[in-house]
């Protein structure tokens, strides 16, 4: 529902705000310090605006130094491809120079191999004197080999710690790369891959599968009156409700602009209903209020729409079904819940909760 001027809107007064805050502390309008107020102005990374406020008050200013480290601090970190060089490249790194440890291992192993060989030969031959030159030798090289074995051991060692670090690092980047900085729901391409698979294991164990599409009634009027950057608060705190009322199978995830929609695999309609009907209350009662200023907001109130899993759905029907709902709660009256006709429901409740 939200269109491209609404972006355009939106991000413009973004950038409204980004350059205000460059003119009135006379910044050089760099592309790095667009960046740092631009990501202020959004709001996306609280840690970002705190340190930022911080740093104002105390000394009035940012200065050059100030916005390196604030840059370095939260946003370059976050350039995630960067990141995923960046561990692929260590993960390499490590790997080699675990294989060129093997590979030298290996080597003395061998001539470990030869040099028994060479004096197992020598035994039957030698006197005393020789017996005890072959069996020093022997314990020469047994002595090599142990320190060689104990350093690969502890190169071992010390590269399965790295590797499990990566590991988590890496697990780390990739929940970051699915999830929606700003409500930390999933997003949109997590939303995609997720339910093409609940669909597939819909479809072969034969269980239901509801999903439920949300949009924030008059929500431009909101922002319009308040502004973008309250706005945003409130997106996280229908996010919240959203997360609050759904199980852990099902996956909430922010759809767009300020949609939200929620997948609820083995979940009947009827059932599904009663959830969203939990969501819309307990965004519903939520007084509003601006939290720098203590100022009343009144509340927001939201539509949904529900759709039921039928045999032969795509991902994409299924989502077609479950915005028409929504649309129709929207046409009838905004804040109240519509799903599809279901055969087990009764056509009043199944058609309209509100
Ligand atoms: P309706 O009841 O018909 O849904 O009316 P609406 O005004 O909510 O209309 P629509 O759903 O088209 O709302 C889109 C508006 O949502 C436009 C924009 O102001 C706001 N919006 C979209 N994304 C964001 C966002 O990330 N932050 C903020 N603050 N507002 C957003
Ligand atoms: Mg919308
Ligand atoms: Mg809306």
């Amino acid at each position: 529902m939200s269109g491209e001027s609404d972006e355009h809107e939106r991000t413009m007064a973004f950038c409204e705000i980004a350059l205000g805050q460059i003119k009135a502390l006379r910044h050089p309008a760099t592309p790095r310090n667009y960046e740092i107020w631009y990501s202020y102005a959004t709001g996306y990374h609280p840690s970002l605006n705190q340190k930022i406020n911080e740093t104002l008050s105390q000394t009035g200013t940012l200065t050059d130094a100030d916005l390196d480290s604030i840059y370095e601090t939260y946003l370059a970190p976050n350039r995630l491809t960067d990141r995923i060089d960046t561990v692929g490249s260590k993960v390499m790194g490590e790997i080699e120079q675990v294989m060129a440890m093997i590979d030298a291992a290996a080597g003395s192993a061998s001539s470990y191999t030869e040099s028994l060989a060479g004096m197992s030969e020598k035994i039957g031959a030698s006197d005393r004197e020789g017996l005890r030159a072959i069996v020093e030798g022997l314990v020469a090289t047994a002595k090599e080999m142990e320190e060689s074995n104990h350093k690969l051991e502890e190169r071992l060692s010390a590269s399965k710690q790295e590797i499990n670090e990566l590991q988590v690092n890496l697990e780390a980047v990739r929940t970051e790369s699915l999830t929606d900085p700003l409500t930390q729901l999933a997003n949109r391409k997590f939303f995609d891959s997720t339910l093409d698979e609940a669909i597939g294991i819909a479809r072969d164990s034969n269980e239901p599968l509801a999903l439920m599409m949300t949009d924030i009634d008059h929500f431009k009027k909101f922002n319009d009156t308040f502004g973008h950057l309250t706005g945003d608060q409130v997106l996280r705190l229908v996010a919240m409700s959203v997360k609050q009322n759904v199980k852990g199978q099902d996956t909430a995830a922010r759809y767009g602009g300020e949609e939200f929609a929620v997948i609820l695999p083995n979940t009947a309609l009827r059932s599904a209903i009663t959830v969203a009907d939990h969501i819309r209350r307990a965004v519903m009662t939520k007084e509003l209020m601006k939290r720098s200023t203590g100022e009343h907001l009144g509340r927001v109130t939201i539509s949904i729409g529900v759709a039921a899993l039928q045999p032969g759905d795509t991902a994409a029907m299924l989502i077609d079904r479950a915005d028409a709902c929504l649309y129709a709660a929207k046409r009838n009256g905004r804040n109240r819940v519509i799903c599809e006709a279901d055969p087990e429901v009764t056509p009043d409740e199944a058609m309209q909760v509100a």
